[in-house]
Parts: C-alpha cells; structure tokens; sequence
C-alpha cells in the first residue's frame, strides 16, 4: 500500500488490517510517494490515474504482489468523468482516490469513520479486479460498480459468496502455478 500524496493515517490504517483480513494477505504500508503533479491535466482540473498507476508500478518493491496507491487527488480516464478507483483486471496494481469518498466533497461535514468504511469498500473492490474479479450484480458486494457515492454506502465492505468463491480460486490458481 502506497499513499500518493498527501493521505491522512486514519484511511491506510484503517484500510491495511480488512485487506490482510479479506484476502489472507500481508499488507505493508510503504513510503507515500510524492503529489503526483505529474498527472496532472489542466484543462479537466483532475489527475491522470492510468499516469499515476505508471509510477506505482515503478515503485513496487520486488516480491510485492500488488501495490495499491490511495490517493487524496480527484483522478480520472479519458472517457469517465470521475473515478473512485481504477486496476488493472488480473494485473499488480490498483488505485483508490479518497477525493471524491469525503463528505466535504458534496458539501456535508466530513466524518472519519465514513471516510474509512468507503475507502476499505472501494480498496477491497480494485484489488478484487487484480484478482480477477469482476462486476458483481449483487448490490451489497464489494464488486458491485459504484458511479456515486450512494451505491458505495449500500455496499457491504465484504466479497458476496460467490465472488470469495472466485477469489478464493483465483488465488489457488496463482499458489499452483
Ligand atoms: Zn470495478
Ligand atoms: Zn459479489
């Protein structure tokens, strides 16, 4: 896990231990790395995060089997307006933006410990895809596509039955090869 940016503790401490829970993985909190002023497109006023992704895969230590970024800049791809989170599907790296997962973005108070709950839900659902997993129909899984902020709060911060299944596959695959 790697911040890019300036990140407040609270999202990758909370979001460090559900991972290890979730996937059975050891999580490792990594240098931040810095604003990434690089991505930065003028003209839509947000952040490239396929630029972004580029740079957290150069970071990645060696043996690191996925690098997730969170990022406090608004990020996005060409034809999307907006993203919360992007991955490669099957690939080692994942990125979550918090920007647009704060109250204060809407307007609203902020409060921390909603802030955690999206970004575990939204971290949780990228590193999903970097394992392969795909969209899920079920509304409360952690795979379900979230494009605003109220289908983030309706999902669980859990994998469905059905996609642990295929996690759980995924993962037994890779160990075999
Ligand atoms: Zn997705
Ligand atoms: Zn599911």
């Amino acid at each position: 896990m790697i911040r890019v940016g300036a990140v407040e503790d609270a999202v990758p401490d909370a979001v460090a231990p559900r991972l290890e829970a979730e996937f059975g993985l050891e999580v490792r909190q990594m240098a931040a790395l810095s604003d990434p002023a690089y991505a930065f497109d003028a003209r839509r006023a947000q952040y490239s995060s396929v630029e972004i992704m580029k740079r957290l895969l150069d970071a990645a230590p060696p043996g690191a089997g996925r690098v997730l970024g969170i990022t406090g800049r608004d990020i996005f791809i060409p034809m999307l307006s907006f993203l919360f989170g992007q991955a490669q599907l099957g690939g080692r790296v994942a990125l979550v933006s918090v920007a647009r997962l704060r109250q204060e973005f809407y307007g609203i108070p902020g409060m921390t410990h909603r802030l955690q709950e999206r970004a575990i839900k939204e971290s949780l659902h990228e590193l999903g895809h970097t394992f392969g997993l795909t969209h899920c129909p079920d509304a409360r899984c952690a795979m379900s596509l979230s494009t605003n902020l109220q289908q983030v709060d309706t999902k669980d911060a859990v994998f469905c039955a059905a996609c642990r299944g295929r996690l759980e596959n995924s993962r037994l695959g890779a160990a075999e090869q």
